[in-house]
């Protein structure tokens, strides 16, 4: 069977996307050639996954340039949306050969464009000198204000022909007053040459990879290859539709990728990750946020820091709402729920809508800050997972512990699951109008019940 899936967050990011892309690429490895693709963001984005190392031992993997793929020795590719990191790819890339002895094909979209040392610099400039908006500092605003102004713009076409240093020269003389006067520099040919050396034995690395990609797409597709578009961020950071000025600077949404991937929509699910509870890192607002109780219970169960910037994330209860519209923006045939396993044994509170100007709504404005109050429904919802583990702290540290009963209950599905539980999937798929057709319940490969897989 031919496996043709996108993968995208639902609320913020950090929802476990990785985690859900490896499963899926480990699955469809199995009986079929896969290609991983990522399709827009850059390294501001960081999927955390564990997967066994060449001698069979479990070993923690981040990727933030390359997809998931490399951990699962997948074909992996980068379409042209992507803010291209050559540096940050090549380090993934060498740790991915010693740790997985990672062979597959690589495959770079000649339109993609190039990520360079003074986007990063001007980025982390901006953060402390100028307007702090929370960003990673990885320099993805800079980076894609430049490939919209066309002439600021570095393919990979670019970066990889003999033209480059001209090319590089011409952008960095129409930067001029930005590079001096964020301090990057003071001398452009300098600057010039030693961006220039930086690149030199990157570049000649890289050049074996460029393809025009929308065509290497549809012969995979034709082929019968296994496709897997991996999203990064969250839908309510997309540049359009996200908590506008509080987002990204790319678009994110999965009907995105397809165009630019030359892929149809129609062939492929899409399925939308969503962390249980919602949480936030960086600057916005989180509609249903929750700091005396709940909030700080899930922190410490679940143990809540940014895995690309170490901070501390803002918890709220479930925002079925926010999910709901997220949903109908991505076109989702399946959500799959993640961290269910850092939740039990509290009232879990789940939002239908917020009030606003005093009247009940379920849609979500661009200000949340029109947002007097969520309102909830009424009933709230509690579970038992981790019998003998009932005040749970941390549930990665008792990993081994919950070893048996995880395994337990991917074993013996759905139905195995607490009655709370079930009765909170229940309702959240007659809310949302998108059926749950996996629980997550641990960050490994093999910890997810999974309900339902032939969506659609
Ligand atoms: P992404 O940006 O959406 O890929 O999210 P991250 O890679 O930052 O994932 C967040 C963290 O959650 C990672 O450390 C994952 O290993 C972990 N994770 C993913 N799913 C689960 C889950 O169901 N339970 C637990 N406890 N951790 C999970």
């Amino acid at each position: 069977m031919q496996t043709l899936v996108a993968v995208i967050g639902l609320q913020f990011g950090d929802e476990g996307k990785g985690k859900i892309v490896d499963k899926i690429v480990a699955e469809a490895q199995k009986n079929n050639k896969t290609v991983v693709v990522r399709f827009q963001g850059g390294t501001n984005a960081g999927h955390t996954i564990y997967a066994k190392d060449k001698d069979n031992n479990l070993v923690e993997f981040i990727t933030h340039a390359a997809p998931t793929g490399l951990a699962t020795n997948a074909d992996i590719a980068i379409g042209p949306s992507v803010a291209f990191d050559p540096e940050r790819f090549v380090e993934e890339l060498t740790k991915a050969r010693e740790l997985f002895n990672y062979t597959g094909r690589i495959m770079i979209s000649e339109r993609t464009g190039m990520l360079l040392d003074y986007h990063r610099k001007l980025d982390a400039w901006k953060e402390t000198k100028a307007k702090n908006i929370g960003t990673t500092k990885s320099g993805i605003g800079p980076f894609y204000k430049d490939n919209a102004d066309r002439l600021t713009r570095i393919t990979f076409y670019d970066y990889v022909s003999e033209h480059f240093p001209e090319k590089l020269k011409e952008v960095l003389e129409m930067k001029k007053s930005d590079l001096l006067g964020a301090k990057i520099t003071e001398d452009i040919d300098a600057y010039h040459k030693e961006l220039l050396t930086a690149h030199e034995k990157i570049r000649k690395e890289l050049k074996q990879y460029i393809e025009i990609l929308e065509y290497r797409m549809r012969e995979y597709l034709d082929k019968g290859y296994n496709i897997i578009i991996e999203g990064a961020q969250g839908t309510n950071l997309d540049n359009d539709m996200g908590t506008i000025p509080d987002v990204t600077s790319s678009h994110l949404l999965a009907p995105h990728a397809f165009p630019t991937l030359g892929l149809p929509r129609k062939l492929f699910k899409i399925i939308g990750i969503e962390k249980i509870y919602p949480t936030r890192v960086g600057n916005g607002k989180l509609p249903t946020l929750e700091e005396d109780v709940f909030g700080p219970k899930v922190v410490k169960n679940a143990g809540e820091f940014g895995a690309t910037t170490g901070r501390e994330r803002r918890v709220g209860y479930p925002d079925w709402a926010l999910v709901k519209r997220s949903v109908m923006l991505n076109d989702c045939d399946g959500i799959i729920m993640t961290r269910t396993d850092c939740l039990q044994n509290m009232d879990i509170k789940a939002g239908i809508g917020y009030v606003i100007k005093g009247e009940k709504t379920e849609e979500l404005p661009l200000d949340l800050s029109l947002i007097e109050k969520p309102i909830f429904l009424d009933k709230t919802f509690s579970w038992i997972l981790w019998k003998g583990h009932e005040d749970l702290s941390n549930p990665l540290e008792m990993d081994a512990l919950l070893k048996e009963q995880r395994t337990n209950y991917v074993k013996n599905g759905f139905d195995s699951l607490p009655e709370g539980l079930k009765d909170y999937v229940k309702e959240h798929d007659k809310f949302v109008g998108c059926p749950i057709i996996g629980i997550s319940l641990g960050p490994g490969r093999d910890e997810t019940v999974d309900i339902k897989w032939n969506v659609g």
